[in-house]
């Protein structure tokens, strides 16, 4: 019996999930016996839209169409947890399970505190998570970096800190670091994202860790939840998953990987925040880049934060274009000691203003005085003011 703490190495039984799925297909196999079991009343997944470039969001309610979210998209930033509160009403009247990276399970979080989400009803499958790239940057990437026609690509993945494409029944690879000193690469809130392991959902899942051989057919899982345990639980006693005990080298490795990246991070955070780190400096640089502002509110209506929020900030800033300073330091306020970092505002915003880069920058601060760290679990924000209607 499996339970929470467990280290394993999973996969699933099927097949042809086994082939279509990443990493063995263990994340497509639970997600398919959580709705075909009735645990959940849909699954929410990202699948391929029109190309490898194109991801789109389902819901799925069909454990056949499950399949049809299987293996990862690189180009696939879409804020998943975002959705929850917007088109499902906080999945208030509805379980769902989803396979998550970082940031979604962290926005879960932050609209859960806020009472915008119900999280007893998100069965949350964590995904190990490098970073992801825009759907534009991949393209040229494809065409400018391995010199290849973007269409001709069918699969591009991340492994060990490289970025591996298969293209016209050939492969190439490079290494993120050189990417990305070449000004291509992840998107910048992604270089200097510290969610890589998702640990408060309730299963944590990824290829970091598995064993050489092994790799491409097991994912290593991390219980993190007594509902992951069962979720576990019950498909190793359907036979819909297989498993074995993670071992020393294989948790090692994993650790190591994760440290690596973690270290990363704070490289880049150093680098992206140097620039802004006197605080009238900093001022400076907020006002003219936000002068560009056309009030378009999409950096309101995409914060997992503030996306119920636009009415007060149409009402409050009517008329003018560009909006006084006012309108975005009245964001800063709001958002700034909850921000998880998820970059939609900046790369969502039509003007190109660094949205994520201050506010990540001022919740930065925040965390380093007051200790609160956003989108770990349901502590209230150091600085909460919080409308909490009755759920
Ligand atoms: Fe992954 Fe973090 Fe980027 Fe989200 S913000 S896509 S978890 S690296
Ligand atoms: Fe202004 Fe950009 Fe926000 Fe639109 S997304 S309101 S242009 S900062
Ligand atoms: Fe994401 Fe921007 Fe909101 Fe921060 S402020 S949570 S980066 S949308």
């Amino acid at each position: 019996m499996s339970a929470k703490g467990d280290l394993m190495l999973a996969w699933a039984v099927d097949p042809l999930t086994r082939e279509r799925g990443e990493s063995g297909g263990a994340v497509t196999a639970l997600l398919t016996f959580a709705l075909r079991e009735g645990i959940v009343d849909a699954v929410v997944g990202v699948k391929k839209g029109a190309d490898i470039y194109d991801a789109r969001p389902v819901l799925i309610t069909d454990p056949h169409e499950v399949m049809e979210t299987a293996g990862s998209i690189l180009g696939g930033t879409l804020l998943l947890s975002k959705l929850f509160g917007k088109y499902l009403k906080g999945v208030k009247d509805l379980k769902i399970a989803a396979a998550l990276k970082g940031c979604d399970v962290m926005g879960v979080y932050e609209q859960a505190k806020r009472k915008q989400l119900n999280l007893e009803n998100v069965l949350m499958i964590g995904l190990n998570c490098g970073g992801a790239t825009t759907p534009s940057t991949l393209r040229r990437i494809m065409s400018e970096v391995f010199e290849v026609d973007p269409n001709s690509v069918i699969k591009e993945s991340m492994y060990k800190g490289h970025l591996q494409i298969k293209y016209d029944g050939q492969e190439k690879d490079i290494s993120i670091p050189k990417l990305e000193d070449a000004g291509y690469g992840r998107r910048s809130n992604c270089r200097r994202c510290k969610m890589k392991i998702p640990r408060q959902a309730d299963l944590a899942c990824g290829q970091w860790g598995v064993r050489e051989e092994m790799v491409g057919k097991a994912t290593f899982v991390e219980v993190c939840s007594q509902r992951g345990a069962e979720l576990i639980n019950g498909a190793l006693e359907a036979g819909i998953i297989g498993s074995m005990i993670a071992d020393a080298s294989c948790i090692k490795a994993r650790k190591r990987r994760e440290e690596a990246t973690l270290n990363l991070a704070d490289e880049w955070r150093k680098k992206d925040f140097a620039p802004l780190s006197s605080s009238r400096e900093r001022l400076k640089i907020m006002i003219e880049e936000t002068s560009r502002c056309i009030k378009c509110y999409t950096c309101v209506e995409v914060c997992p934060v503030l996306f119920n929020s636009v009415g007060p900030y149409i009402t409050a800033f009517p008329g003018k274009v560009p909006p006084e300073f006012a309108f975005h330091l009245l964001r800063y306020a709001h958002v700034a000691d909850s921000c998880i970092d998820c970059g939609q505002c900046e790369e969502l915003c039509p003007m190109d203003i660094p949205n994520a880069l201050f506010m990540h920058a001022i919740e930065a601060d925040l965390e380093d005085l007051y200790g609160y760290h956003a989108g770990e679990d349901m502590s209230r924000p150091s600085l909460a003011i919080m409308d909490e209607p009755d759920v």
